[in-house]
């Protein structure tokens, strides 16, 4: 059974032009995957239907093969099992980094929100900042809060929307680093937007190539950059060689 399985996806918001046609991807168990697109081509719908954030018009999102219900469908909306970060850190300003992090964790047991916490803050390097307040953090260390409270719940896909944008590029290069070796110790699967198709092959040898709502190709850096299956795919590898 494939593991997170997007099918047929449809999507437009009223008479506008479709933001998604018929986009069908599957992700392994652990995978992590780089989507790239540039903006506008729906990425961030995307990612919200997959978290179970946003209706869709036709298609069907299956993780383990269970059905991923749409806003309309389900009382609350979205799931603990998978977890959506986004560009802006949305922290709380005025809490700890251990309160961020602690956060989605309040309905829990305190000894068990305290030794998670702990798990996090020594997996993402950030225990000597524990007591700090968001604006005395890094742009790469704030979005490092945002990751650790995403990974509170242990969730099992973790949906990144283009988390880096905001960060210079050597904090984006450390940053990627240090994530892809979280992500692999943690198994987690992870889909990882970009437009930045640099980024994109930092995380990652394994992409997909979107546009104007489709998929256009998925597969290696060399299989794309080989045989492109359209112009814009054609075009975000020129540069390389
Ligand atoms: P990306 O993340 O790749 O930049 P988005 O998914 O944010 O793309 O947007 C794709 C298209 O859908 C854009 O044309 C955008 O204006 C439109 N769109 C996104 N969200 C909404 C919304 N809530 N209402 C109307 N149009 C939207
Ligand atoms: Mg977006």
């Amino acid at each position: 059974m494939t593991y997170l399985k997007i099918s047929s996806i449809n999507k437009s918001f009223g008479e506008e032009k479709p933001v998604l046609m018929n986009f069908s991807l599957d992700i392994d168990r652990g995978q992590v995957i780089s989507l790239v697109g540039e903006s506008g081509s729906g990425k961030s719908t995307l990612l919200r239907i997959i978290a179970g954030l946003e209706n869709k018009n036709s298609g069907d999102v299956f993780l383990e093969g269970e059905q991923i219900l749409s806003p309309k469908e389900k009382l609350v909306p979205g799931y603990d099992e998978i977890q959506l970060v986004f560009q802006e850190y949305q922290l709380f300003p005025n809490s700890t980094v251990e309160e961020n992090i602690g956060r989605p964790l309040i309905r829990y047991d305190k000894k068990y929100k305290k030794q998670r916490i702990e798990e996090l803050l020594k997996l993402l390097n950030l225990e000597p900042f524990r007591n700090k307040l968001p604006r005395q953090l890094s742009g790469g260390q704030q979005q490092k809060v945002a990751i650790g409270r995403a990974l509170s719940l242990e969730p099992q896909v973790l949906l990144l929307d283009e988390p880096f944008s905001s960060l210079d590029t050597i904090q984006r290069r450390e940053l990627i680093f240090e994530l892809k070796e979280i992500f692999q110790k943690l198994q987690v699967t992870v889909v990882f937007v970009t437009h930045d198709l640099d980024d994109a092959l930092q995380m990652t040898d394994s992409l997909v190539i979107m546009h104007q709502g489709k998929l256009i190709q998925r597969g290696s850096p060399e299989d794309i950059f080989e045989k492109p299956k359209n112009i814009y795919a054609a075009k975000l590898f020129s540069h390389l060689n």
